[in-house]
């Protein structure tokens, strides 16, 4: 360091010129209102890819004139797409990368043509959103796969918890009728014990699949347990969750997995809790646990639903 062969005396006379040179720095970056300036800004505060592109669109605009902004890009298993405005006729497309990797596919749209100047100008304002783009989507996945069962790839217990609560509270606001199904594999365990492990991965991995392709696209799945899974179903009662709830039965009821000359197959039990105003996302899940342990102890390969009314 420059410092360390000065004299204490020196060195002491030295840096309140440099703190007092940084101070101002600071102030002149921080009052700086040039969209350069405030991107950098911006951008280097958030970690959220929604929000970040946000920011860019918006100071983007400030410098030209564009329709539509539209970025998309695969993180892990998902496909990210944002949007915002209207679009046009005429358009410029960036594949953002850095240091060899992808980072999405940017667009812009407008109805008069992008000028040379303007294509500058957005090459140059991409360049200062790259990093920032490249440390959210590093978030998004590691966030993603904090939220991501790693054998079946649908959410886990942790994003269950985070749809009930907020489906709680979406409920008691607008009075939305939410429905949820626990649905357990029966005697999974002799499945494990006949066929092996291996076998049994496969089968759980063919009842998400069944899960996903039984459920609509607003409907949410998630592995709940070692053989448990949930599903979420927003605007449904308790007839629309029984419906729902034999159609994934049926289906789970359909999976064969080879296995030499035989193949393995499973039964499901399920049960059915809509919510009741004001429950907690606790008492749900307990009222829903009790439907599956009734239909499991009624005989398993059925479905039991909870009473609504207390
Ligand atoms: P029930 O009808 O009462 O639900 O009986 P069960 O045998 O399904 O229930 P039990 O709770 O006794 O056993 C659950 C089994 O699920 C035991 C465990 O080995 C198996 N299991 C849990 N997670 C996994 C997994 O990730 N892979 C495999 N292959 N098996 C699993
Ligand atoms: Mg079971
Ligand atoms: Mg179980």
């Amino acid at each position: 360091m420059a410092g360390n062969n000065r004299t204490p005396l020196e060195a002491s006379s030295a840096r309140p010129a440099r703190l007092v040179a940084l101070r101002q720095a600071r102030e002149a970056w921080t009052q700086a209102d040039d969209p350069v300036a405030r991107l950098y800004r911006r951008v280097s505060m958030t970690l959220s890819l929604e929000t970040l592109l946000g920011i860019f669109a918006e100071e983007l605009g400030q410098v030209l004139p564009f329709g539509q902004l539209v970025y998309r890009h695969r993180l892990g298993h998902q496909d990210f797409v944002y949007t915002s405005g209207m679009g046009g006729p005429h358009r410029c497309d960036y594949q953002l990368n850095l240091e060899g990797n992808h980072y999405g596919a940017l667009s812009l749209t407008r109805r008069t043509r992008f000028t040379e100047d303007e294509l500058e100008a957005i090459e140059f304002l991409l360049g200062i959103l790259i990093c920032p783009l490249r440390n959210a989507c590093q978030y998004a996945l590691v966030e993603q796969a904090a939220l991501t069962d790693s054998l079946t790839e649908i959410p886990n217990k942790r994003a269950l918890d985070m749809a009930l609560a907020r489906d709680c509270s979406i409920g008691d606001r607008h009075g939305d009728a939410f429905t949820l199904i626990l649905c357990d594999l029966d005697y999974f365990k002799d499945v494990n014990d006949t066929f092996g492990h291996v076998i049994g991965d496969h089968i759980l991995k063919a009842t998400a699949k069944a899960l996903r392709e039984a459920t609509r696209d607003g409907d949410s799945i998630f592995r709940f347990g070692g053989e448990e899974f949930a599903v979420l179903l927003p605007h449904a009662d308790s007839t629309d969750g029984e419906q729902v709830a034999d159609r994934i039965r049926a289906a789970i009821h359909d999976i064969r997995i080879p296995c030499g000359d035989r193949q393995a197959r499973v039964t499901a039990s399920a049960g059915v809790a809509t919510r009741r105003k004001e429950e907690t996302p606790v008492q749900w899940l307990a009222r829903a646990d009790d439907a599956l342990y009734r239909a499991k102890d009624a005989g398993r390969n059925r479905t039991h639903i909870a009473h609504v009314i207390a």
